[in-house]
């Protein structure tokens, strides 16, 4: 974008949705308001209300909970759920599919009860599942179920104990699902079924040679080490023929990759599995069920491509492709169309939180002003760099790169020897500096931009310091360079003026936002406002609901983050549902093992012992203590008065 894409006087609210791509990434629960502030719209683009982020996060504040804060907007998980099955329902009438589709949310992507709950609650309707992994998961989940039309998927590594949990459910009415993951699991199912007397429902997760593009390239294919492959599906179906138990056989699953982006790879999955699903079928298997496993990708960039942090399909092609691939192997032996189960998880949560905090602080790039004139005895060298910096134009931009490189490298040199002063040397990074931004300044206009200049312009940034932890709050950034959408949620109608990066406030290095979306070409920076000093500024960071809470970590020991869940009706007034509070610093300590009685009785005793050597008296031994007690009841974050 060009400089003149900037101007004040110019500017409106729809260069700012253009700017930050939140048309393209909102999936219609996003906008830019015409007073500037970000608007959530719950129910769609298209109708219903449209409520200001900026307005909730200052209620959020008046209620007493400090920023970070995890926003929910609970509607929206509604509004997933109702998009993916009537998406589905859509595509299966129009092309005559005689099944029926049937989702489960898969716990780990989001197991906070708050979630889990909405989700059941939401999706009770459309006999909407879940899907567990483990034992504490399915404990959660058959707690939570809301219908007993609706799938309870039991994948993961099964024991004795996590069988018999699922069979007690089935026992209880559920259609629980034991998906067989790996061939020794077959006996202890067999053996705990006899026992309950309980006719299961098995299923079999099964190793596809298809492998999606992404991140998870390698949950597909030959290297996979989930799933049964060929002549593991042979000898469990010998192992059921010989019980006689084929006819508990009922549904093939697999999951070849979390945030697919490519559709063709999702065709090409169902297609194969589609063959095996056959092969079952003629072998004698009751089947009735295709779980297709997750997959699903949100479009996070916004870029509608094959990136990793994008999909290159919209929902109902998703839909439609997978209905199709069914079809067409299946229909060719007149196979019966089996319900459709997706295990999908990420587009349905992602949207439906947003990371929301404020910047304390920044610090600019901006050198100080070059003074007006050299000092008197100044080095030649400061002489050469001021020419430099005066010479730069658009025709000689590289030859005063190299100069002012070359002469920044010997002004290092001579400090380091002791030939200029630090103020010398102070000027002399400052002059480059200058020299550097003029150069960074010019390129934005050049059609080509030299690779050495795109990295200076990497050093041209200003930082802006949010109060949150990445690692706490948005790990995947970390861990998988996952691209996130971030932006100012108010001040959108003026015209932001800084380039920036955003650090969190642990002490790692690792823990800042430098990647954005690219469309519009800065992917390194985003453009943020000047702060104000009697004005907060709050930045969000969008599509958070998945994976991101429990995957956080306590680097630095800074804690969960507040969280607020908000409902909104659709005359446009929306209720507070639910306040969790963040961990406070006698939380994170006792989380590390600190016993905070002892950690107290230790504060005590160190005082005590500063009195007795005379560094602080009695009186101020009770404020220190005090101070410390208030400081355990803290939230870990940076708290203003
Ligand atoms: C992680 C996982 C999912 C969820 O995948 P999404 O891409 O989030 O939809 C589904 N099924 C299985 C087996 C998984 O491991």
């Amino acid at each position: 974008m060009t400089r003149d894409f900037f101007n004040k006087e110019h500017w409106t609210v729809e260069k700012a949705t253009e700017l930050y791509g939140i048309d393209k990434w909102g999936a219609g629960y996003f906008s830019v308001g015409d007073d500037g502030d970000v608007v959530v719209t719950p129910f769609g683009a298209d109708h219903g209300p449209k409520i200001s982020l900026h307005k909730i996060a200052k209620e959020v504040e008046e209620r007493g909970l400090a920023m970070p804060v995890l926003l929910r907007i609970e509607n929206i998980l509604g509004s997933q759920i109702k998009l993916l099955h009537e998406t589905f329902r859509k595509v299966i009438k129009e092309n005559g599919y005689t099944g029926e589709y049937k989702g489960v949310f898969p716990i780990k992507v989001n197991q906070q009860e708050e979630v889990i709950e909405a989700i059941s609650q939401f999706g009770k309707s459309y006999n909407h599942g879940l899907e567990a992994g483990s034992k504490p998961e399915l404990i959660a989940a058959i707690s939570m179920m809301k219908s007993r039309k609706a799938c309870l998927i039991c994948n993961g590594y099964k024991d004795e104990e996590f069988i018999d949990l699922g069979l007690h459910a089935t026992k209880m009415g559920y259609q629980v699902f034991f998906v067989i993951e790996v061939p020794g699991e077959v006996d202890l199912i067999i053996e705990r079924a006899k026992y309950h007397k309980i006719t299961p429902h098995l299923g079999l997760r099964i190793k596809l040679s298809t492998q999606a593009e992404g991140l998870w390239t390698e949950s597909g294919g030959d290297a996979s080490v989930f799933g049964l492959g060929m002549n593991h599906i042979v000898d469990v179906i010998d192992r059921l023929k010989d019980e006689g138990m084929l006819g508990c056989l009922e549904l093939l699953h697999y999951h070849i990759g979390s945030q697919i982006p490519n559709i063709r790879d999702i065709r090409a999955g169902a297609m194969e599995a589609c063959r095996i699903y056959e092969e079952l079928v003629n072998e004698g298997a009751k089947m009735g069920y295709l779980d297709l496993g997750g997959g699903l990708a949100v479009d996070y960039d916004g870029s509608n491509t094959n990136f990793h942090s994008s999909r290159n399909y919209s929902m109902e092609e998703y839909c439609c492709d997978i209905v199709e691939s069914i079809i067409t192997v299946l229909s060719r032996n007149n196979i019966p169309h089996p319900t459709i189960i997706t295990e999908s998880g990420r587009a349905i949560v992602a949207y439906y939180s947003i990371l929301l905090f404020n910047i304390l602080d920044v610090s600019s790039f901006l050198p100080p002003p070059i003074p007006e004139q050299l000092p008197k005895s100044a080095n030649d060298l400061l002489e050469n760099l001021l020419i430099a910096y005066n010479m730069v134009s658009p025709k000689n931009i590289q030859e005063c790169l190299n100069d002012a490189l070359f002469y920044r490298t010997q002004a290092r040199q001579l400090f380091k020897h002791g030939q200029i002063n630090i103020r010398e040397r102070a000027l002399a990074e400052n002059l480059a500096q200058h020299t550097l931004l003029k150069i960074s300044q010019l390129s934005k206009d050049m059609e080509h931009i030299p690779k050495d200049i795109q990295s200076i312009n990497k050093l041209v940034y200003d930082v802006y310091y949010g109060n949150f932890s990445l690692f706490q709050s948005l790990p995947d950034v970390w861990a998988i360079n996952q691209i996130l959408p971030v932006m100012p949620i108010h001040r959108l109608s003026e015209a932001p003026s800084r380039a920036a990066i955003i650090s969190d406030i642990t002490c790692d290095c690792d823990g800042k936002i430098d990647s954005f979306p690219d469309y519009s070409h800065e992917k390194n920076s985003i453009m943020l406002h000047d702060l104000k000093d009697d004005e907060e500024y709050y930045v969000g960071v969008f599509l958070v609901g998945a994976y991101q809470e429990t995957l956080g970590d306590l680097h630095n020991l800074f804690g969960d983050t507040n969280v607020v869940s908000i409902h909104v009706n659709e005359d446009g007034s929306y209720k507070f549902l639910r306040e969790l509070e963040g961990d406070s610093v006698a939380d994170v300590l006792s989380y590390v093992e600190y016993d905070i009685r002892s950690l107290k009785k230790r504060l005590k005793h160190i005082s005590e012992d500063s009195i007795l050597k005379g560094f602080i008296t009695a009186k101020e031994r009770k404020l220190i203590l005090a101070g410390f007690d208030e400081g355990l009841r803290g939230y870990t974050y940076f708290e203003k008065e």
